[in-house]
């Protein structure tokens, strides 16, 4: 009796294991398959400028619309991307797709002065060795402002190959593009290892902005972020900025740009575009 029951157990247990695996293999399958299938959608989520309010730049985010699941996250199949090594085409596109965007914007506005582009690259992008040589042609093939473009990279890319890294990015500042740190304060990245890499901008994670009114612990590390990113030469950009009263702290620690959902979701393209026409036409009014 217990024999079988244990065997029932053993059975089921196999299975559910099986079900997941052919899941996973199917969701693997269709994701090869997506880019030439054109299931691929870059969104762009505006980041403003505490100073005045303006928009001064977009974060290129993907989306996938799976013929049959609907639309899919990145949280859920960038993941699959890295392991399989699919990232690098589909993270190649992304660079692709969104540097000819920055490219149609800043032809359009050219009254938005330093309008930025930034693009998510994942940690085995970073290990690439023809990273550059891919970043250089997308500049030169869309004709994008290199200036403009930001690369973002969160803090276990920095701590795993430390040296290897530093160098890439190094090579990445001297071509011109811009580098910040996403999600800081989420990884184990030591505050006094920062200085080491040539970075830009640093992204507070959206966790410490969600509980700035509610925490004065979150309120003191946000402000201690701020100042160190200050004393390194970075400029900070708060993520997942969702209340007015979130703003307003954030503005008075001196954050200079916010990205969230109170001023928009990432957008399509053509949101996105009409979110841009929508705000300049709201700052020319305002000067009358
Ligand atoms: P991330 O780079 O930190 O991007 C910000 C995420 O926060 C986005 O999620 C965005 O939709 C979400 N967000 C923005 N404002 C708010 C807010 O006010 N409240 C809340 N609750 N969420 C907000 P999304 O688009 O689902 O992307 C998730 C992550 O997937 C990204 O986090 C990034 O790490 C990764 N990812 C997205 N696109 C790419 C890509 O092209 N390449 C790579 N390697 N990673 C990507
Ligand atoms: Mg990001
Ligand atoms: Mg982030
Ligand atoms: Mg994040």
């Amino acid at each position: 009796q217990a024999k079988s029951q244990g065997m029932g157990r053993y059975e089921i247990f196999n299975t559910h294991m099986h079900t997941k695996s052919l899941a996973r293999l199917q969701l693997e399958t269709d994701l090869r398959r997506s880019l030439e299938r054109e299931e691929f959608e870059v969104y762009y989520q505006p980041i403003m400028r505490l100073a005045d309010q303006q928009v001064c730049g977009f974060e290129a985010l993907l989306r996938w619309r799976h013929p049959t699941r609907g639309i899919i996250s990145p949280l859920e199949f960038i993941p699959l991307a890295e392991e399989t090594g699919l990232i690098t085409t589909i993270g190649c596109w992304v660079l692709y797709q969104a540097c000819t965007q920055l490219k149609t914007w800043q032809t359009e506005f050219p009254q938005v002065q330093h309008l930025t582009m930034s693009v998510n690259l994942s940690a085995k992008q970073f290990l690439q060795p023809n990273l550059l040589g891919q970043i250089e042609q997308t500049i030169l093939a869309t004709n994008c402002e290199r200036n403009s473009l930001k690369l973002e990279l969160t803090e276990s890319v920095l701590m795993n190959n430390a040296i290897a890294i530093s160098h890439a990015l190094n090579k990445i500042r001297q071509l011109g593009v811009k580098l910040s740190i996403d999600d800081f304060g989420t990884g184990y990245s030591s505050l006094s290892y920062l200085h080491r890499f040539p970075l830009d901008t640093l992204k507070i994670d959206r966790s410490f902005v969600n509980t700035l009114t509610s925490s004065k612990e979150h309120r003191a590390i946000v402000q201690t972020i701020v100042t160190l990113a200050h004393h390194l030469q970075m400029d900070v950009t708060a993520e997942g900025v969702e209340t007015q009263e979130q703003l307003e702290i954030l503005h008075q620690l001196h954050c200079e740009y916010a990205q969230g959902f109170l001023f928009s979701q990432p957008l399509t393209a053509q949101a996105a575009t009409q979110f841009l026409t929508d705000t300049i036409n709201l700052s020319s009014a305002s000067f009358f």
